[in-house]
């Protein structure tokens, strides 16, 4: 297991990397004067842990974005319908979790298709599984017509680590900065730790006056923001779930 310098440093130079690489079609950050963090939570949903999240989530009257499994998102399809009936959003995490190498057009169009069959809508965003890219993946997300999201190396806390709360805690409270995406985990495992420190964080954060948007909210401050090929309807689309809310 590298150190935690180490991947930081990977994650760091990749985020440059592809930002140089595919400009436009991969999402890490925004820059936004507007005191806004986008939290977004991993392989769920999960029976237990997203309804924890969702009630931490509620308290402090924050939204988030919450990439799924399809294969869980099946099993719990009444879980996607309160996350989005609270204002939150769903990403796809494609539809087995596969490893890179495995990664298909399919993967991802059935996650999106379970999606569909949930909520009577097409996901944008797709998060590679493991966070892992390659041109291959970056081919793939353009012709299934997803943004990939990734996140904010600096705030990324390693929660499926569990590191412990308060490492959670400090590693994003430490570091936060306007236009974040920060990564977290409500499925694949015991989220104790991360439903804990999510709820010290909302409280701290937003004591300085952030506020906890959608990726899709967040996305209309970034200025590289270059849809694929449906761009007005794109456009119409994430407006609308934005005024939805
Ligand atoms: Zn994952």
């Amino acid at each position: 297991m590298p150190s935690d310098a180490l991947t930081q440093k990977i994650a760091r130079d990749g985020q440059l990397y592809w930002e140089h690489h595919a400009p436009g079609r991969i999402l890490y950050s925004v820059q936004t004067k507007k005191r806004w963090i986008a939290f977004t939570f991993d392989d769920g949903p999960d029976p237990i842990y997203t309804q924890q999240i969702l009630r931490v989530l509620k308290r402090h009257a924050a939204h988030a974005t919450f990439f799924v499994v399809g294969q869980q998102a099946r099993a719990y399809p009444k879980l996607l319908r309160e996350l989005v009936g609270e204002g939150n959003e769903i990403g796809n995490h494609t539809e087995r979790h596969p490893q890179e190498g495995r990664l298909t057009a399919d993967e991802i169009t059935s996650c999106d298709s379970v999606i569909h069959g949930i909520l009577g809508v097409t996901p944008v965003l797709l998060r590679p599984p493991g966070g892992r890219l390659s041109d291959r993946i970056v081919d793939l997300a353009e012709r299934t017509q997803h943004i990939i999201v990734m996140w904010t190396w600096d705030v990324d806390p390693r929660d499926w680590s569990q590191p412990g709360v308060m490492r959670i805690f400090s590693r994003i409270v430490e570091n936060a900065d306007p236009g974040d995406i920060v990564i977290f985990h409500d499925g694949g495992g015991p989220r104790t730790q991360t439903v804990k420190a999510v709820d010290m964080i909302l409280e701290t954060l937003s004591q300085q006056g952030y506020k906890f948007v959608t990726v899709g909210q967040m996305i209309k401050e970034w200025k590289d923001y270059r849809p694929y090929r449906n761009p007005s309807q794109l456009h119409t689309e994430i407006n609308q779930s934005a005024a939805d809310r």
